[in-house]
């Protein structure tokens, strides 16, 4: 059983085990949830994802995988990086934006992490439609819950009205 709870805030005061940042594949920084994670959390966060990209990830973290590091001076334990695709009208790229819930999960899971935070991936900067996202994020979450995980809660931490009451529905939507 997963619970999932919709918090209306910011995601950096979120008080969990893990807070997913919704990063770039250059893990070195951005705007959004990622500028407010690195500028909240301290130089720390930075220092480890510039020694990820060194020892794993010369290219860059690829779209719809998710890492883990120290969440610095956040009250979260670790923050697991995750890079969500841009959206695109022409191509179908659900699979990535889904995948970034799943891994991130799956990261959460192997860190022993039991609750976790996430914003609303890819509907910033990277233009997906909220409706949408907030579907693929919710039955995501729930895909992973029926498959079995250690991870008791899910937070949605939802920066406007619009983000959270897209989530309700989605929420609602699956009974
Ligand atoms: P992306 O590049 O994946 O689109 P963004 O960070 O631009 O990521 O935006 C993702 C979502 O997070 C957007 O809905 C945005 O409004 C929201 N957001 C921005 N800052 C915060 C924050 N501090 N806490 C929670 N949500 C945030």
């Amino acid at each position: 059983m997963v619970r999932i709870v919709l918090v209306r805030g910011d995601i950096t005061a979120e008080a969990v085990d893990a807070v997913v940042n919704a990063a770039n594949s250059s893990l070195l920084g951005g705007g959004g949830v990622d500028g407010a994670i690195h500028r909240k959390g301290g130089p720390e966060i930075l220092a480890a994802c510039r020694e990820l990209r060194r020892s794993h990830y010369g290219k860059g973290l690829r779209t719809g995988q998710a890492v883990a590091t120290t969440a610095g001076r956040l009250p979260a334990r670790h923050v697991i990086h995750t890079v969500g695709p841009v959206w695109s009208a022409e191509e179908d790229r659900s699979a990535l934006l889904a995948s970034c819930y799943r891994e991130s999960l799956r990261v959460a899971d192997e860190e022993g992490d039991r609750t976790v935070a996430f914003p609303a991936v890819s509907t910033g900067v990277y233009g997906w439609p909220i409706d949408d996202g907030a579907r693929i994020a919710v039955e995501t979450v729930r895909a992973v819950a029926a498959a079995g995980t250690g991870v008791e809660e899910v937070r949605f931490v939802l920066f406007d009205a619009t983000a959270y009451a897209a989530f309700e529905a989605a929420v609602a939507a699956g009974g």
